[in-house]
C-alpha cells in the first residue's frame, strides 16, 4: 500500500483531504488498492470489500448491518 493508501486505509476522510495533506495532485494519488464502502464511505482494501445486492462494493461492517 502507498502512504496515501495508508493515511485513508479505514478512515471516512476524502481523497482531496488526503493529497492536500501530502501537498500532491488528486490525479497524482495511486489508490488502487483500495476503495470506499458505498455504504460507509471508509476506506477499505479492495479485496476486504463486498457486493451487495445491487453489486455496489460494501464492508464487512455494512454487510452485517444490513444483515445481507
Ligand atoms: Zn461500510
Amino acid at each position: 500500500m502507498t502512504e496515501i493508501e495508508y493515511a485513508l486505509y479505514r478512515k471516512k476522510r476524502t481523497l482531496l483531504e488526503v493529497c492536500q495533506e501530502f501537498g500532491i495532485d488528486v490525479d497524482d494519488a495511486d489508490i488502487s488498492n483500495i476503495e470506499t464502502c458505498s455504504s460507509c464511505s471508509i476506506w477499505y482494501k479492495s479485496v476486504e470489500l463486498i457486493p451487495d445486492l445491487d453489486g455496489n462494493p460494501i464492508c464487512k461492517v455494512c454487510n452485517r448491518f444490513y444483515g445481507l
